[in-house]
């Protein structure tokens, strides 16, 4: 990579200013040197067109779904809250998109859980195709993992999971709109990067958090203040 010329790069999450003021809330607001909104017009003009050119409708009904999440909107902004949980909202876009059949990629961990939402899914009119991550029980070794690098190390042939097949499961069922539902990290990725339907997540997993990471970012202050300590990655630690 050329160094010299590295583009300057956006870092909204580090944004000074408060979001009143901000240049990307209302014209003539704020932004830093790095601000995409202030800096990044051609950009911007070519994310626009390729959302109205090729995701017109998926992004109109994304954002009346948005907006339909919050009550009182008539009570001005600082009085409007929220309204439904992401199940819910899940189901309503798909409606909207008029999407009939679902696809489910869950992690077998959450196979109870993934039972639940496909009966919700299944009672509110969505044909459903639902695939675990073990799908296929492909032995871990096919990918070069050592039986120490296993969960059980005790495991003579431990499943790998498998997101690349869970999604052509997918792809080959002809689904509209995919689920995500508790998939690790990395392997959702894979999930996303195989699916030919759009992917929406339902839930990440965080196995200490109940599924929660944003726990330890709420409690970055207190309990976990360590994070904000470089990580020790030593290869193979998962202590
Ligand atoms: S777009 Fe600009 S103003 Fe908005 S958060 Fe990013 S840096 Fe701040």
């Amino acid at each position: 990579m050329d160094t010299n010329h590295a583009p300057v790069l956006p870092d909204c999450a580090a944004c000074p200013f408060d979001w009143p003021a901000r240049a990307c809330r209302k014209p003539g607001g704020q932004g830093p040197k790095n601000c995409p909104t202030l800096t990044g017009n051609t950009l911007a003009q070519e994310a626009l067109l390729a959302t109205v050119r090729d995701n017109a409708e998926f992004a109109r009904q994304a954002s009346v779904q948005e907006a339909s999440g919050y009550g009182d909107r008539d009570r001005g902004y600082d009085r409007v809250r929220p309204l439904k949980p992401r199940i819910q909202e899940l189901m309503e876009f798909a409606g909207r998109m008029k999407y009939q059949r679902l696809g489910l990629a869950f992690c077998i961990g959450l196979r109870l859980e993934a039972a639940v939402v496909r009966e919700i899914l299944t009672v509110n009119g969505f044909e459903m195709l639902s695939a675990c991550c073990k799908v296929g029980r492909v032995p871990k070794s096919a990918i070069a993992i050592d039986r120490e690098d296993q969960v059980d190390p005790a495991s003579e042939n431990e499943t790998m999971c498998n997101p690349v097949f869970q999604a052509i499961l997918c792809n080959e069922g002809r689904t509209e709109l995919n689920v995500l539902l508790g998939l690790c990290v990395g392997h959702d990725s894979l999930f996303i990067k195989y699916s030919q339907a759009p992917v929406t997540v339902l839930a990440v997993k965080d196995r200490l958090l109940g599924h929660n990471p944003l726990a330890a970012i709420y409690q970055h202050a207190s309990y976990w203040r360590c994070l904000k300590q470089p990580l020790d990655r030593t290869p193979g630690d998962e202590s």
